[in-house]
């Protein structure tokens, strides 16, 4: 048998437990997470109200109840209290690291750290319950927004600002964040691109969603769209921004209906500087660019403030270093050769990467099975030279007796029971657990 620790119980993670086992009969493997909660951004990034997308928990779920799979979470991997590499490693053939993009871009502009200035990666992880979410509710007293970038992350967090509470309340939404978007006075989001809308990051199908959401416009000027060279003529577009362009004409064209809110999206706006109001932030300044020649802008010493006392910074995920493993920073991934982790030029024998932390936080969450399987292929071609060095029959003693305390199957399990009863005493459906002490006393209730 080969046994296989994977890092992570994401996509990536589960989709790479899943090739390993339907690759080899001869493999077992452990995916080990941080949280006793598995499905990673699936669980903690989706937006609650994608209940389509959120509903494949119950693919991934049905992958990590696989005999020959095992779910451990709770386990740190890297730091104090938690398990170095260098131990995996002598407790498994193989460690393939599906870690993610943990962290968010910085700015790198003044004012960034003002009180009412979050990253959008904060936003989520609060409306999602994550346990490791800042508290604070974000919305109280905000009456105008601004998102800065134009990815889906962006899409994702202004239609949770745009929606009102009936919408959210049969979600898994925390009670205490509905509670915030219940009391929310956010009128105005302001979505803002720095470069064209032939540039813009998202995608059609969620770009057509905010003109679907109930009391709300959105709004685009066809001024500022036709400084794309791209809008003017979009025959020489690939197809996904030919489809966008067609959404954004469509609502230019569009009467004003005065709706209750209103989404504005703007482009050729480089983010400057967020500006205080009385030591939080009350507005970001833009300077106007224009597009170059090569897909990119230049700057035009033109500038535009635009009021907000919420400011959510949505310009991408980062990858984290992992104590023991390289790191390129520029690319915030680990260096690899098809899933095989490189040191300094050489293959790292017996260490793995999939999704973001090998390639970068782009692609959809289906991008991660031929990600996961080219990983899969290259650990299963190694395998004979890995079988060649001998790890214990099992793990999980050694890891106990390691101090570690891993939430099993059974654990999780009683999790979601609690997320269940906890919805019902709400009068809602599931309602998510949202801190540390809930979820460790959740997982306790389960049989030893
Ligand atoms: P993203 O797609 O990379 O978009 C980042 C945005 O930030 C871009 O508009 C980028 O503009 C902008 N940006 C970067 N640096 C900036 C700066 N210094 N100033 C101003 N703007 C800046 O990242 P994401 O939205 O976080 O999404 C990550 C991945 O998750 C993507 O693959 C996305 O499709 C996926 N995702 C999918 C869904 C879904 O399918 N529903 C939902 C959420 C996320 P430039 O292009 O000019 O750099």
């Amino acid at each position: 048998m080969l046994h296989v620790a994977v890092v992570g119980s994401g996509p990536s993670g589960v989709y790479t437990a899943q090739s390993l086992v339907q690759q080899d009969p001869l493999v077992r493997v452990d995916v080990l997470d941080r949280l006793p909660c598995p499905y990673g951004l699936v669980r903690y990034g989706v937006a609650p109200d994608h209940e389509k997308i959120k509903s494949l928990q119950g693919n991934l779920r049905s992958v990590l109840e696989q005999e020959r799979i095992r779910f451990l979470g709770g386990v740190q991997v890297g730091g104090a209290g938690g398990v170095s590499p260098a131990r995996l490693r002598e407790l498994y053939h193989a460690v393939v690291y599906c870690v993610g993009a943990a962290t968010d871009r910085q700015l790198g502009v003044p004012g960034e750290e003002l009180p009412g200035s979050w990253s959008a990666t904060e936003f989520v992880a609060w409306y999602s319950a994550h346990p490791d979410a800042l508290p604070g509710g974000f919305v109280p007293g905000a009456r105008t927004a601004v998102v800065i970038g134009v990815g889906n992350v962006a899409v994702d967090v202004t239609r949770m600002l745009a929606r009102a509470a009936p919408q959210l309340s049969p979600t898994d939404l925390p009670q205490a964040a509905l509670t915030a978007f219940a009391e929310s006075k956010v009128t105005e989001v302001h979505m803002v691109g720095r470069r064209g809308p032939s540039q813009a990051r998202f995608t059609t199908k969620e770009l057509r969603e905010l003109g679907s959401l109930p009391d709300t416009e959105v709004v685009v000027e066809e001024a500022e769209l036709a400084l794309d060279p791209g809008y003017a003529d979009p025959s020489g577009l690939p197809a996904p921004q030919r489809r966008n362009i067609e959404v954004l004409r469509d609502w230019a064209a569009a009467p004003p209906r005065g709706a209750l809110r209103r989404i504005r999206l703007r482009f050729f706006l480089r983010p400057v500087e967020l500006l205080s109001d009385a030591g939080r932030v009350g507005a970001v300044r833009f300077e106007r660019t224009l597009p170059d020649a090569a897909g990119g802008i230049t700057g035009t010493g033109r500038y535009e403030e635009i009021e907000a006392q919420l400011v959510l910074r949505s310009v991408g995920y980062r990858g984290v270093p992992l104590e023991g493993l390289p790191f390129d920073g520029a690319g915030g991934t680990v260096p690899h050769e098809a899933g095989r982790v490189l040191r300094e030029g050489g293959v790292c024998q017996g260490e793995y990467v999939a999704g973001w932390i090998k390639r970068g936080p782009t692609g959809v969450i289906g991008t991660n099975r031929s990600c996961a399987k080219e990983t899969v292929t290259s650990l299963l071609q190694d395998a004979p030279r890995l079988l060649r060095r001998e790890v214990p029959e099992d793990a999980l003693p050694a890891l106990r007796a390691d101090g570690l305390a891993p939430v099993g199957w059974d654990g999780w399990l009683a999790i979601e029971r609690a997320e269940a009863e906890l919805g019902a005493s709400l009068g809602r459906s599931v309602v998510k657990l949202p801190d540390w002490p809930s979820l460790r006393a959740a997982a306790s209730t389960a049989a030893p």
